[in-house]
């Protein structure tokens, strides 16, 4: 039995590797796609010591580190989680391991529309990753829905391929950072519809039309959805983590849960009674704390030395 097992290989899961090697925390670390939502990142301008590092770049030097300490990132999805032999059983597709402690580090995936034509569509036109599928939308028309941070750095990646980028947007104003929207003012094939839902999506075998709130058609060849993320929880069903109303991890400020050894980190936790910031720096400094107070954790459930 190791001492951890870290779910996820996001920022959270990546900086909770580092630290735990630093703190000789004997462990193991599992995710699909190390990096996460690393991937789908074009630009990054708000890490520290880095002004400007692409998604990919910021993604390299994190796996880079970690496994500078002999750590080796297992890509297999893992299926469940359940205690055992007072402590965990993780199963994966092909096997399993234990561990004394978990850490959960799953992150979130892209919440959906939930509209009439979408489901059939991913892949053939519909993308929740703009970033990523940006060159593929050389000189065409593409329209991309939401108004936080994700929407405009999707924006601004199609416009630069591109013909003409609709961004609708649902309220009268967008959530996202400032230098994101003034960029996204300043770029002119972006036409931004405010005040506007997408209510369905049509076409044969690609995207080729969606309907519009207020009954209008509007032609496009791509369909970019970047409306926020769900915590990605579902493994976590048998060992009784508590969750909030939205399905968020609910932490306390140790990153403990209301199971003792399970530990969450990352964009999947909501902070009992906190505030909440869901970024890549918040994230990987959250996998830090939760790496001290594992250390705490299995150095209190060491049983004590019997000298008689
Ligand atoms: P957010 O949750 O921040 O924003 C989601 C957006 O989608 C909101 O504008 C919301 O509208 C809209 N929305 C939600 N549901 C629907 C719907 N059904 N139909 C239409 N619109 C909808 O998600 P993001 O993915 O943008 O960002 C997630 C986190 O990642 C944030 O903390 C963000 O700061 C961070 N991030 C940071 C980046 C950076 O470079 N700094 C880049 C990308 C993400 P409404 O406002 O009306 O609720």
């Amino acid at each position: 039995m190791t001492d951890l097992i870290i779910v996820g290989a996001g920022a959270a899961g990546l900086s909770a590797s580092l630290f735990a090697s630093r703190y000789g925390i004997k462990h193991l670390i599992f995710g699909m796609e190390p990096g996460g939502q690393l991937n789908n990142a074009q630009m990054i301008e708000n890490y520290l010591g880095f002004p400007e590092i692409t998604g990919e770049n910021l993604k390299n030097k994190f796996v880079k580190q970690v496994e500078s300490y002999g750590v080796g990132i297992d890509t297999r999805k893992v299926v469940g989680i359940k205690a055992k032999n007072n402590g965990f059983q993780i199963t994966t597709e092909k096997g399993g391991a234990e561990s004394k402690a978990i850490l959960l580090a799953m992150g979130a995936k892209h919440r959906s529309l939930n509209v009439p034509g979408e489901e059939a569509l991913i892949g053939h036109g519909i993308s929740y990753s703009p970033i990523a599928d940006a060159m593929d939308y050389r000189g065409k028309t593409v329209a991309l829905v939401g108004g936080g941070d994700s929407a405009c750095t999707g924006a601004i990646a199609l416009a630069e391929y591109a013909q003409k980028v609709y961004l609708i947007v649902r309220k009268d104003s967008f959530r996202a950072e400032k230098q994101w929207l003034d960029k996204v003012l300043a770029t002119d094939n972006i036409e931004i519809l405010y005040k506007t839902l997408v209510t369905q999506v049509k076409g044969e075998n690609w995207v080729e039309n969606i309907t519009l709130s207020n009954g209008k058609e509007l032609a496009i060849e791509g369909l970019f959805i970047t409306i926020g993320q769900v915590p990605a929880v579902e493994v976590v069903s048998e060992i009784g983590v508590a969750l909030n109303n939205n399905g968020y991890i609910i932490i306390r400020p140790d990153c403990t849960t209301n199971v003792p050894g399970v530990f969450a980190a990352g964009d999947l936790t909501q902070p009992e009674g906190g505030f909440v910031f869901r970024q890549i720096i918040t994230s990987a400094g959250q996998g830090a704390l939760a790496v001290a107070s594992i250390f705490q954790y299995l150095h209190q459930r060491r049983p004590e030395p019997n000298w008689s």
